[in-house]
């Protein structure tokens, strides 16, 4: 069961966000007026054709990129009402991301790579604390390893294990299982779900997998910029979802 917690508020709220890339003649509307909040505790997969906006939906909502107008609220902060430093601040205490590709440092051990993001802001993470993240994802045996000496699914663990070291409100992930074999990501899936139902940890996945969409609690499908579809999921049922997902996708496909 998921752990929602309906008396929250949602830690990613978006309001009639819309970003448009570049200007003048090359000017790119990837985001065309979202609204949508992100509920605490659940876990949402942001589907859509290439080039709908996926991608910068998560780097707007997690204040990596800034919209050209509308609202993005993120663990009760106003984006817009930050200067950089604040919301480099806020980024790095509360917001966790994963991305396609590991991004580890080959040179560095898993612990060592966990505790990294701290170090580059002049601090040091207690090493229970680091020893935690390790563990939660299953790691806690190869703390001492490089990642050239770990599969490619425990180098994205071990990337899972430093986005939540910080224990941050929400956790972004960007194609997390796209650079994995099919069996390697549903490992990887199976733990976002855990760390959400265990943990409580909001997560948004961008992903254009139905299989992975599967484990998700919500569904969004963005087409052109905006919200398009969105489907809520009975937990545990990958089947049932996998074909309610691939038959919503198929019909924003028929309807274009
Ligand atoms: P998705 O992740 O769904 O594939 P993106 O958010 O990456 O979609 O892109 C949405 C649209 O915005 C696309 O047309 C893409 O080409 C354009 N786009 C994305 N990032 C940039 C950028 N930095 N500069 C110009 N155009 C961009
Ligand atoms: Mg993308």
């Amino acid at each position: 069961m998921t752990t929602t917690r309906p008396d929250l508020p949602a830690p990613v709220r978006l309001h009639a966000l819309r970003k448009v890339h570049g200007t003048g003649e090359s000017a790119v509307t990837a985001l065309d007026g979202i609204t949508l909040d992100f509920p605490p505790g659940t876990l949402t997969a942001v589907m859509g054709p290439s080039g709908s906006g996926k991608s910068t939906l998560l780097h707007c909502a997690a204040g990596l990129d800034l919209p050209t107008s509308g609202r993005v609220e993120l663990a009760g902060h106003d984006l817009a009402a930050l200067d950089e430093r604040r919301r480099t601040e806020l980024r790095r205490d509360r917001i966790g991301f994963v991305f396609q590709a590991f991004n580890l440092v080959d040179s560095l051990t898993a612990a060592q790579n966990v505790e990294l993001p701290a170090r580059f802001a002049g601090r040091r993470l207690p090493a229970a604390q680091v020893a935690a993240a390790l563990d939660a994802v299953g790691l806690a045996d190869r703390a001492g390893h490089r990642p050239g000496r770990l599969s490619g699914g425990q180098q994205q663990r071990v990337a899972l294990a430093r986005a939540l070291a910080t224990r941050p409100a929400v956790l972004f992930a960007d194609e997390p299982t796209g650079a994995l074999d099919t069996a390697t990501g549903r490992h990887v899936l199976r733990l976002l779900r855990t760390l959400v139902d265990d943990h409580g940890r909001t997560t948004v996945m961008v992903t254009h997998d139905p299989a992975a969409a599967a484990v998700a609690d919500t569904v969004v499908l963005l087409k052109d910029g905006r919200l398009a579809d969105s489907l809520a999921l009975r937990p545990g049922r990958l089947a049932d979802n996998t074909t309610a997902i691939a038959d919503r996708m198929a019909r924003l496909e028929v309807a274009s």
